[in-house]
């Protein structure tokens, strides 16, 4: 077939010719605190969200203890959560504005305690609450200092929770599935940008607060790499 068509007085070409033009569209964050444009789901659940959330500076990694996202959601109900949550398919929900802080974190662990560089005075005194599972004191005792001196609390921080189970017999987390561990990447890149944060501003919950072990271990691996899921014009 010809390139082109005589269509009444005019010259066109056929449809088949038409090559479609893909537009960018710029991942953001809308006024209400949602993640525009990265194909998110919407999962607003109203009990999560506890005043407004300052920051945020840092985001913290969880795994849920459950099998099913649905499971997870249906626990965010009662209030305790995170604002985004990570299916085994790689689904990324989103259930909380990132205008609001969500209860993750729990009482955080004393920063210079668990990294080797209090001075004298205060290494005395937190081995002494320490001593006596003063963990609420040690809270008490790290939440007047800023961050990063501390680490990171509800106040400051993005909860990701994904969906992974635990099995006590062998202490062992699951490992994420490919699909989590891409859409961890693409989220970490996604709030990094938004909100001017490096890979030191990412925790795992078990480091900084009294968790099981390894529970946020091994789901961000420092990737920069956009996964091939999300070819550009994500970035
Ligand atoms: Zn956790």
């Amino acid at each position: 077939m010809s390139r082109f068509l005589r269509v009444g007085q005019a010259i066109t070409s056929p449809a088949s010719n038409t090559t479609r033009k893909v537009i960018p569209v710029p991942i953001y964050v809308d006024e209400h605190g949602y993640v525009q444009n990265a194909g998110f789901v919407f999962q607003p659940i109203p009990a999560l969200e506890h005043g407004r959330l300052q920051g945020p500076h840092a985001i913290v990694l969880h795994r849920t203890v459950s099998s099913t996202a649905r499971n997870s959601l249906n626990a965010f109900a009662r209030g305790i959560g995170t604002h985004f949550l990570i299916d085994k398919d790689g689904t990324i929900y989103q259930t909380a504005s990132l205008l609001q802080k969500t209860y993750h974190v729990g009482p955080i662990r004393s920063r210079c305690f668990e990294e080797g560089t209090c001075d004298a005075a205060e290494q005395a005194a937190v081995e002494s609450l320490e001593r006596r599972q003063g963990y609420r004191d040690v809270h008490n005792r790290e939440k007047v200092k800023p961050y990063p001196d501390r680490f990171p609390m509800n106040e400051g921080s993005v909860g990701i929770e994904v969906v992974a189970m635990y099995t006590e017999a062998t202490r062992q987390w699951d490992p994420p599935t490919p699909e989590q561990s891409e859409s961890i990447t693409l989220l970490a890149r996604i709030l990094k940008t938004q909100y001017s944060l490096t890979d030191a501003d990412i925790y795992e919950h078990d480091r900084i607060s009294r968790k099981t072990a390894g529970e946020g271990a091994g789901l961000y691996d420092g990737s920069d790499s956009v996964p091939a899921r999300f070819p550009p014009p994500f970035f």
